[in-house]
Formats: C-alpha cells, sequence, structure tokens
C-alpha cells in the first residue's frame, strides 16, 4: 500500500486538496477511505478532529487506523475504490479557530503556571465546535476571583506581544527539560517515550504537543470565564471564548 502523507503540520494553511484514495474500507457510517495526500487532522491532543467534505459528502469520523488516517462518510452504494481522485475539504474556519484555541491553552497554562508556582493539569479541551477551550488544574492553596485576573492579565499581554509559536522535534523528554529549562513543562497525564514533538513559544513556553497551532501568540481578542464553584479546594477552572471584540480590559 502506497505511504500516505500528512500535510497538516507542514502546511496547516492548506485546507482544500484533490488527492488519490490508497485504502478503501467499510465503516459504520458508510465507507472510509485513505487518501495518499491527506490534509484532515483526526483528534488528539485536546483538539477536536477536523470538519469538512469529501467529495460532496459530509466527513462523519475520522481515525487512526494501522499508521494512517481515515476518513468516514455515508456512502452506501460503494462508489469508490483505490486510485480515484477525490476533492477533500476542510473547514478553514473550524481550523483557525482550533490553531488559536490550543495556542490559547498552552498560554493561559503557562501563565497559570507562572503564577501558581505549580499546578497540576487535569483538563485542557477545546470544545467540538471550537469556539471555546477549558483548562482545569488543582492547586495546593484555596483559588480566587483575583488569580484569575493575573493570570489573564499575564496571558493577555502574550497575545499583545505575538510571539512566534514554531514546533521542533527533539530526540526525548529528558533531552528537552535539559535543553529548555524552566521553560520546558510537560503534563503528568501523558507519558512520552523517546522522540517528542515540542511546541515553542519563544522565551516564554515550550511543550511536547501534536497539535496544531496559531503562527504566534497573537490569537485575537478572547474573554476568560472562571467557575470558581470548587476554588476554595484549589481548584482552578477556565473557559477561553474566542470573541469578536475584546470585551474588558485589564491592562498589563
Ligand atoms: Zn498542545
Amino acid at each position: 500500500m502506497t505511504q500516505q502523507k500528512n500535510l497538516f503540520y507542514s502546511d496547516p494553511d492548506l485546507t482544500e486538496i484533490r488527492s488519490s484514495i490508497i485504502g478503501v474500507r467499510q465503516h459504520a457510517f458508510g465507507t472510509a477511505v485513505a487518501l495518499d495526500q491527506n490534509i484532515v487532522r483526526a483528534a488528539g491532543d485536546g483538539e477536536p478532529r477536523d470538519v469538512g467534505e469529501i467529495g460532496e459528502m459530509p466527513i462523519r469520523s475520522v481515525e487512526k487506523q494501522d499508521g494512517m488516517t481515515w476518513i468516514a462518510f455515508e456512502d452506501r452504494q460503494d462508489r469508490y475504490s483505490v486510485g480515484d481522485v477525490v476533492n477533500l475539504r476542510v473547514d478553514a474556519g473550524h481550523r483557525d479557530s482550533r490553531r488559536r484555541l490550543h495556542t490559547g491553552v498552552h498560554l493561559a497554562i503557562r501563565c497559570a503556571c507562572n503564577h501558581f508556582g505549580d499546578i497540576r493539569i487535569t483538563e485542557a479541551e477545546i470544545a467540538e465546535d471550537a469556539i471555546s477551550a477549558r483548562v482545569v488544574g488543582k492547586v495546593d492553596r484555596p483559588v480566587d476571583k483575583a488569580d484569575v485576573g493575573f493570570v489573564d492579565r499575564a496571558m493577555r499581554s502574550a497575545v499583545l506581544k505575538a510571539y512566534p509559536v514554531t514546533s521542533i522535534n527533539a530526540k526525548s523528554v529528558e533531552h528537552a527539560e535539559r535543553k529548555f529549562g524552566p521553560l520546558f513543562r510537560v503534563s503528568d497525564r501523558h507519558a512520552f517515550k523517546g522522540k517528542v514533538r515540542l511546541v515553542c513559544m519563544d522565551n516564554l513556553d515550550v511543550n511536547p504537543c501534536g497539535g496544531l497551532h496559531h503562527p504566534d501568540t497573537n490569537i485575537g481578542a478572547y474573554e476568560m470565564k472562571a467557575d470558581l464553584t470548587d476554588a476554595a479546594s484549589g481548584v482552578f477552572d477556565i473557559k477561553i471564548n474566542l470573541a469578536q471584540c475584546w470585551m474588558y480590559w485589564c491592562g498589563d
């Protein structure tokens, strides 16, 4: 079977392509195909999957199997076979919002780490509709509204400074730790073995991540909303909502 090329890392702005089918399978939704040049990313690293169309059909699921990404859609007629060329389109708005939010999540966690000294992240998820993201962490003291204000202010300052966001590969987590020192953070939710992809925010944050990011920290206007229900027991629970314009101003 021909090897599949995933283009979303090297060219995350590419949202339309014509591509050849290199694998066809029956699927609960109808049919799943693997394409030689793939631009559709499966869910992972706190990101929902890409949405879009294959041929004229909406993509119903995206799964990784046997080292390839399989795109499932409704096709009861078994119209497709290996060698056919199909149009593949990713919803560019959804992709863009997800990239902004993913960078926002890294920023929020970094700013929370800096503010609290230490925080154990228990959740960092971008919503399916890519309009908001939620970050939940645990610190060893009560959290209050002022803490959220500090984190928001630090994050906003980094957003306005538009630090470049890049990715590099490192030999291992240990190697990255030595190289980046305090800039490096790794969540204890994940175990890494061998090579890791690092997402680097200039002089601010380095974190192993396989997600798609905005090219710089200027993710645009957002609002940070906190849920303080369990704040007294040290739960830092925030939502980042992408907004059309800044809804409030924290200053620097
Ligand atoms: Zn990430």
